[in-house]
């Protein structure tokens, strides 16, 4: 179902998306069928970057020659550098830090506590794909294990290594995830995970596809297990989708929020893209948001409303959204990886569709996929 309709939305853009480049130089994505041909693209215009995830190469071009480079045989397609976004949380407040750690509502409706016998994810690799990760909040220091800054060298970075978060949102993902279990705070889904912050979104929350797919490439080349992407578009984006895949087949589990527009998809990329889980936000009794996205790619539903977790500068924050649905999906995929360290991420996926809580009517449904997902039973 999923393919035919992504199918279908390729074949409707690139109808569309030969219409629509503009005279004036714009930034897009050359993609080439075999190796990306960065002296080929350099006679037309300025390149940023070049990926080998995919072979493509990322220029500024002016109209004539986007025309002329799409005749060669060489090239797949080009397309515009869309812009990305964060998943904007519906409700967001920063809290005082509790006296002694809770175990937020979420992490304990999937069991993940109940499952922490059998495995704490211990030294599974996690990327947080988002604006990076508060690099010294002390409810996760002794997780976070490294990282990537794609949108270095602009604004305050100047490191590709530095993916300090000066956003919000990717620290509280992070921290649903793999908050450690210690006296403070909170406790995340794998207490023992491996964070790795890869920041692809800037400090408005927004970032371009290319980001996204150095992000994703980095990832990939870096052995990632789980890739944690709370953030998306209502824009098909075929680059993003061959990354995804690229990915996917290089071994890595991809996680994604469904969206917060409250309406059937596929309106949200890279959730519904085949290679990825799309997971929708559920609340303490069970109910779907009512601003959560669903429809044919919801795999799985997992807590979104009222979460709390770590923010950056230390503190602490309650947000609600897709967003932080999505990681709670990441930390139980570390679960079932720490325990089962030889499943490919097909299994891996397989066993949360099996073992997920089958809420709302039997079977697969438009609003949870396969049910609530389950920690306890997931690592059995
Ligand atoms: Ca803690």
């Amino acid at each position: 179902m999923k393919k035919i309709a992504a199918g279908i939305l390729v074949i409707c853009l690139l109808l569309s998306v030969s219409g629509v480049f503009a005279a004036s130089p714009e930034r897009v994505i050359i993609v080439f069928h075999d190796s990306p041909d960065v002296n080929l693209v350099g006679q037309y215009g300025q390149v940023h970057k070049t990926f080998h995830l995919i072979p493509a190469v990322v220029a500024t071009l002016p109209d004539q020659a986007m025309k002329a480079l799409s005749k060669n045989p060489h090239v797949k397609y080009i397309q515009p550098d869309y812009v990305t976004q964060y998943v904007a949380p519906l409700q967001m407040s920063i809290s005082a830090e509790p006296l002694a750690q809770v175990l937020p509502w979420g992490v304990d409706r999937i069991d993940a506590e109940l499952a922490w016998s059998t495995s704490t994810g211990a030294g599974v690799k996690v990327a947080i794909v988002d604006t990076g990760i508060d690099r010294d909040h002390p409810d996760l220091v002794a997780n976070i294990k490294g990282g990537f800054n794609a949108i270095a060298p602009r604004g305050r970075y100047k490191d590709p290594s530095d993916f300090d978060d000066d956003h919000g949102h990717g620290t509280h993902c992070a921290g649903i995830v793999a908050a450690v279990n210690n006296d403070i705070g909170v406790v995340g889904v794998a207490p023992d995970a491996w964070l790795y912050g890869v920041k692809v979104l800037s400090k408005s929350g927004t970032g371009q596809t290319s980001d996204c797919i150095e992000g994703i490439q980095w990832c990939a080349d870096n052995g990632m297990d789980v890739i944690s992407m709370s953030w998306g578009s209502s824009t098909y984006d075929q680059a993003l989708n061959d990354a995804c895949q690229a990915a996917w087949d290089a071994g890595c589990v991809l996680v994604s929020s469904a969206g917060n527009s409250g309406v059937e998809t596929p309106d949200g990329y890279p959730s519904a893209y085949s290679s990825v889980m799309a997971i929708s936000a559920t609340d303490s009794s069970d109910n779907i948001a009512s601003w959560s996205n669903y429809g044919d790619e919801i795999e799985l539903g997992a807590p979104g409303v009222s979460v709390y977790s770590t923010y950056m500068g230390g503190e602490y924050a309650t947000m609600s959204g897709t967003s932080m649905a999505c990681p709670h999906v990441s930390g139980v995929a570390a679960l079932v990886l720490a325990a089962h360290p030889a499943y490919s991420n097909q299994q891996v996926r397989q066993t949360l569709w099996n073992t997920a809580e089958d809420i709302g009517a039997p079977g697969w449904d438009i609003y949870f996929g396969y049910g609530l997902v389950d920690a306890q039973a997931a690592v059995v």
